[in-house]
């Protein structure tokens, strides 16, 4: 509650219980709740149970204001941005407490030590702080350095009990952390007297909520540094095309600080020449296999016809010594004949490390499903996916191999090849300094391989400008799925959309369609004038396309 009003609705009832006497959230943070139910067309309720923690009984509301605690030492920083294109302008602009969104692309060795350095500008200036990570765990190598820096300044909104978070909540609000770290939910944490937000791995999709009301940290950092007079710093090693379209000021290093990058083509059975001598060389290096298992099922051996799942007509992998179906998961049965044993075309992460191990001199180890991300030991050679390639600090390894980097294009879904840059960006990253980067692929002069040897995507932002806008969802634009009745696709035309795609799932109308960022609001009064009337069922904001 907030307090009285003279702007009551026609129809209002009575309050029926005081769940809580906690006040969850103040004038910014409403304003900032019904930006978000606005843009992403969603109720304000579900906004204001998505933007505040779970309740938990007797942790709200005991006692008052949380003691502000001892300022400890801050320890001796690097000035890394000064080095940088535009970074003295950066850090000027938050001691000076200035607003506006900026983009920071860090050398690998700074990714840390940058963000630290923005966050002492701010608090230097007398404000706090909000840093956002996409993943609680591990501990992104981000919100190690914040911490090391700050010390008991900073309180940490990453996984935990309900009634821990809780209680951070309420001491973030009560100000007794100058620094917040957090995930996505953090972005609307009641942090005061706010001065900077900063976005850590900006391109990262976690940063995107998978339930209602679908908001997108970067979006939702930038509305709240509007309203709260905050700056905004969205920072990747790899920015978003998204983050590359807003036309921001970037902050990057101004000399080349990046990995030399060696191109190969994939030779037999995916493995260069070049890439298998390197490993006898490597004792720290880590392998990116896009792929699981050890093969695809090619032929049936007992019929010969092409193998297909039984059951759904999937393909059938071989991992972990069994075959089963990649979409419907059941055990490999011939199409044709039911027969279970299959001719493989071998490729993925138990293969690779099955003759990455014949070339090594060190141990070479997978990653599966069950372990946790990590770095390669001292002596040893990692193998893992896109999971395994995470914010887990300095790597300094002799090598980083990416494999199969042409799947990237076979890939279902218009931002497979965005994710595959930024994964593969960061997983060479893992090579600074010193180390060596080795690519396998058949098109050297794809702009998405080429941002790679440059460690500079502007290129491919361009590419992939032109991609989507010619798939009809430019950069930008506002994304909707509508889900309704048969009259929904020609309701939805009048809104004159940039992309209406209609199909139908399971007897409903499924439509997808594209906005100019400034139709959002007409599109959100059509929505609810369609649902009362049950048209329309569901929206979501911005799939995953
Ligand atoms: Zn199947
Ligand atoms: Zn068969």
């Amino acid at each position: 509650m907030l307090g009285s009003t003279d702007d009551v609705p026609a129809r209002t009832l009575p309050v029926a219980k005081l769940i809580s006497p906690t006040r969850w959230f103040d004038e910014p943070g409403l304003a900032l709740c019904r930006w978000v139910s606005e843009r992403y067309v969603a109720p304000l309720a579900a906004v204001l149970e998505r933007a505040t923690p779970p309740r938990v009984a007797g942790e709200e509301g005991d006692d008052g204001l949380a003691e502000h605690r001892a300022v400890s030492p801050i320890a001796a920083r690097d000035r890394v941005l000064e080095r940088y294109r535009r970074g003295d302008d950066l850090v000027n602009a938050i001691a000076e407490r200035g607003r506006g969104a900026w983009v920071l692309r860090p050398a690998p060795e700074h990714e840390g030590s940058g963000a630290v350095e923005v966050v002492a500008a701010c608090l230097d200036s007398g404000r706090r702080a909000l840093v956002i990570v996409p993943e609680a765990s591990p501990v992104p190598g981000t919100a190690r350095a914040i911490e090391q820096a700050f010390g008991d300044r900073v309180g940490f909104l990453l996984g935990g009990s309900k009634r821990a978070r809780v209680r951070t909540w309420l001491d973030v609000q009560a100000g007794r952390y100058d620094v917040v770290v957090g995930t996505r939910p953090s972005v609307f944490a009641p942090v005061p007297e706010l001065g900077l937000i900063v976005v850590s791995r900006e391109s990262h999709p976690a940063h995107r909520e998978d339930r209602a009301p679908y908001y997108h940290v970067r979006d939702v950092a930038r509305a709240r540094g509007d309203i709260d007079g905050a700056m905004v710093v969205l920072s990747a090693m790899a920015p978003s095309s998204e983050a590359s379209a807003l036309s921001l000021p970037t902050v990057a290093p101004s000399r080349r600080s990046w990995v030399p990058v060696e191109i190969v083509a994939p030779g037999p059975e995916g493995r260069a020449p070049r890439l298998v001598r390197a490993l006898s060389e490597t004792s720290r290096g880590f392998l990116f296999s896009p792929l699981p298992g050890y093969g695809i099922a090619a032929v049936c051996r007992r019929c010969s016809n092409p193998a297909a799942c039984a059951a759904c007509g999937g393909a059938l992998r071989s991992a972990e010594g069994s075959i089963s179906c990649v979409v419907c998961e059941a055990p490999g049965r011939c199409r044709s004949c039911g027969a279970t044993e299959f001719g493989l075309r071998k490729g993925g992460q138990e293969r690779v490390e099955e003759w990455a191990r014949r070339a090594a001199r060190v141990p070479v180890r997978r990653l599966g499903d069950a372990d946790a991300p990590r770095l390669p030991a001292d002596n040893e050679i990692l193998v893992g996916g896109p999971d395994d390639v995470r914010d887990l600090g300095l790597g300094g390894l002799d090598l980083v191999a990416i494999l199969d980097a042409d799947l990237a294009d076979r890939r279902p879904g218009l931002t497979a090849r965005e994710r595959a840059v930024t994964t593969w960006t960061e997983a060479i990253a893992w090579a600074r300094p010193g180390g060596r980067a080795i690519v396998q692929t058949s098109r050297a002069n794809d702009p998405a391989i080429q941002s790679l040897v440059l460690g500079d995507p502007s290129r491919f932002h361009r590419d992939e400008r032109e991609r989507r806008a010619q798939a009809g969802f430019p950069i930008g634009s506002a994304v909707f799925r509508v889900v309704g009745g048969p009259e929904l696709a020609k309701a939805l035309a009048t809104l004159e959309p940039i992309t209406l795609l209609v199909s139908s799932s399971q007897g409903q109308t499924v439509c997808l369609l594209a906005l100019d960022p400034g139709d959002v609001s007409a599109f959100g009064r059509e929505a609810r004038r369609l649902a009362a009337r049950d048209v329309v069922a569901r929206v979501e904001a911005e799939p995953h396309l």
